[in-house]
């Protein structure tokens, strides 16, 4: 874990009380009404600077929906993004612009995010042409230092993509990443794709950048071994909400919400690397199209109480555990 401290506090990006819900055509005999799907509800979280924050849940639970809405990729419905300290919620396409080179993206299959008939020297090169910074020969020389600061040679630029192994792809894309200079890094389960074997090294890696370039990063994975390994703090999202937010030491040693306490008795225990663990959870996550009444996560709570299905859980601290937050009724209660 990055033990960096930031000369400032503030956040670099902060959500508040974001929602995005999405209008879709219903099935069936209801296929003439539109539906409301609550992809991302009520979010608040924020992402001091050279941290990371770490976004886990299942699929569908509305982590790559909240990204989207962080980086104003799409509008969201309600609440505001703010930026730096800027409220950035409603900022056109043009104003958006210097702010898209601060917030750079790392996906999770460096096979499909790299154009594979472009060299790499384009390839890295690209954000600089589109932003319009420095002539060719500054080009080339910004894009050898950074293949060096990602670990690989600079006499490979005129290889291309699948000339490479997993692990130097995703060092590419990493490098891609870095060329504008970005304070903010959404990593978009970086390691999942890569080979056992490879992944702490890329994981080693970005750490060390961070370190270096004061980076921020944004970490969404659900692989929890990787997550205590890399992320300052935790917030774990279930149904389009963020239900526990904790530092990330907190968290694993004092979890409040069930659905975290699930999630962590079924990660594998030794190991960075280890792809994919089951719940244990019965039954799948409810449709975001109907959401249950109360906590969200009553039909699938080993916990739940009669209260459960009909009040919802704020989300607030858990007593006597400063920067610890948990949506549950039983918070101070539940067996860990
Ligand atoms: Fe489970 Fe009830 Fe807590 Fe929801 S509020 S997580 S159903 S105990």
């Amino acid at each position: 874990m990055n033990e960096q401290t930031s000369m400032s506090d503030s956040p670099i990006i902060e959500a508040r009380n974001l929602s995005v819900h999405f209008s879709v055509p219903g099935k069936g005999f209801r296929k003439h009404e539109r539906q409301t799907v609550r992809a991302v509800h009520d979010v608040s979280l924020s992402l001091k600077p050279g941290k990371t924050l770490a976004l886990v849940g299942e699929s569908g639970c509305g982590k790559t929906t909240l990204v989207r809405a962080l980086s104003l990729l799409i509008k969201p419905t309600a609440g505001e993004v703010h930026f730096d300290g800027t409220d950035i919620t409603h900022y056109k396409h043009r104003q958006l612009r210097p702010l898209r080179r601060q917030i750079q993206m790392v996906f999770q299959d460096p096979y499909s995010s790299l154009n594979p008939r472009m060299p790499v020297g384009s390839l890295i090169s690209e954000p600089l042409v589109i932003h319009g910074i420095g002539n060719r020969n500054e080009r080339r020389d910004k894009v050898a230092e950074l293949l060096v600061s990602v670990g690989l040679n600079a006499d490979i630029m005129n290889r291309y993509p699948h000339q490479f192994s997993g692990g130097q792809r995703q060092r590419i894309a990493i490098a891609r990443a870095l060329a504008l200079d970005p304070n903010l890094i959404i990593l978009d389960e970086p390691v999942s794709a890569l080979d056992v074997s490879v992944q702490s090294q890329v994981l080693n890696l970005l750490q060390d950048l961070q370190e270096k370039l004061g980076l921020t990063y944004l970490f969404i994975g659900h692989n929890l071994t990787v997550i205590r390994y890399i992320a300052d703090e935790v917030a774990v999202m279930y149904l389009g909400e963020v239900v526990e937010h904790a530092e990330t030491q907190e968290l694993f040693s004092n979890p409040r919400h069930p659905y975290t306490q699930a999630l962590l008795r079924a990660a594998p225990v030794h190991g960075v690397g280890k792809r994919k663990h089951t719940t244990q959870l019965k039954g799948d996550p409810p449709s975001p199209l109907a959401p249950p009444p109360g906590c969200s996560f009553h039909p699938r709570c080993p916990a739940a109480q009669d209260i459960c299905a009909t009040k919802e859980p704020v989300f607030e601290d858990v007593p006597n555990h400063a920067g610890h937050r948990a949506a549950c009724h039983f918070k101070d209660q539940v067996p860990t």
